[in-house]
């Protein structure tokens, strides 16, 4: 496994597993997305309620990276979602990159009754080929089973909160199931992992930080990640992942730390 390792997706096309999130990275987006794709960085996930697009594609275009190089997510937001405004928010991420292209376009979060209907047109941009594959975010397994009874493409990813104390198997299990990519979002709980005592004791054990420890527990296991910080330094740790293997013993350490404990919101009751 290197930084530039993919996963083949239910599309044909592939997503590296490693990759930037950039959610809270503000001002210093650009410099981070720049730094990122300094230490080889090749997969940025984003959104257009990050309200980054526009520093994402800056930082892309002053990489001078081929485009076919790298690895573009955005998602919609609920709002637009609401407002019938699906490609019409797809177009303005679309400009704010300054990509004629994203290599995902997901649906951020399951807003209910309009999920379905907003989904159906993100497969007409799938067909027109300005998304390479299109998915879902925040989906458990009856949002998702809901989906794919009434909808034609079968989405490429779900991207689920995942870390030591969030660990949803059956939605994992689904998706592996249908052929579906699984992504973990804030890998790190965001920060709220890191103080974990037992994950320190691991990472001694291989002279890794926690984060390290984490990043390399999720790789191991076939999940897409894509830790944020808007620190170089941090930036390159978290990418130094791929010189050392975790045991399985240490998985199932890890596996067992489970505590059902979300960071973010519950995908049946958020209210944004
Ligand atoms: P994360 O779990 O990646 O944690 C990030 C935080 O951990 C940083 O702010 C920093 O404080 C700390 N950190 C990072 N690297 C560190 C290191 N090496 N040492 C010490 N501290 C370190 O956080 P996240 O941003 O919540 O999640 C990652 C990405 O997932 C987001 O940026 C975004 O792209 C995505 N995300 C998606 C959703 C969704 O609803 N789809 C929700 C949340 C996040």
């Amino acid at each position: 496994m290197k930084i530039d390792s993919k996963i083949k997706m239910n599309t044909g096309t592939e997503i590296y597993q490693f990759g930037l999130g950039v959610w809270q990275s503000g001002p210093e987006t650009k410099e981070a997305v720049l730094a990122a794709l300094k230490a080889g960085y090749r997969h940025i996930d984003t959104a257009a309620i990050y309200k980054n697009e526009e520093a994402v594609g800056e930082a892309i275009r002053e990489s001078k990276i081929p485009r076919e190089e790298l690895f573009i997510t955005t998602k919609l937001w609920n709002q637009d979602m609401r407002d019938h405004k699906v490609m019409e928010a797809f177009e303005l991420s679309l400009k704010k990159l300054g990509l004629d292209y994203v290599d995902l376009y997901l649906i951020h979060w399951p807003v209910k009754n309009e999920y379905i209907p907003s989904y159906k047109i993100m497969e007409e941009i799938y067909k027109s080929g300005r998304a390479k594959a299109i998915g879902v975010s925040n989906f458990k397994t009856h949002h998702l089973q809901d989906l794919l009874d009434n909808t034609e493409i079968v989405p490429a990813v779900n991207q689920m909160e995942f870390n030591p104390q969030m660990q949803d198997y059956d939605i994992l299990e689904m998706c592996r199931e249908k052929g579906i990519v699984f992504e973990s979002w804030s890998p790190l709980g965001s920060g709220a992992c890191l103080d974990d005592e037992e994950l320190k004791e691991i990472g001694r054990k291989y002279n890794k930080s926690v984060a390290q420890v984490i990043i390399r527990w999720l790789l191991q296991k076939g999940i897409v990640v894509f830790p944020k910080s808007v620190h170089e330094a941090r930036i390159k740790e978290n990418a130094d992942v791929f010189d050392f293997e975790l045991t399985n013993e240490d998985i199932k350490l890890i596996d067992g730390m489970n505590k059902n404990l979300r960071t973010g919101a519950d995908p049946d009751t958020f209210t944004f």
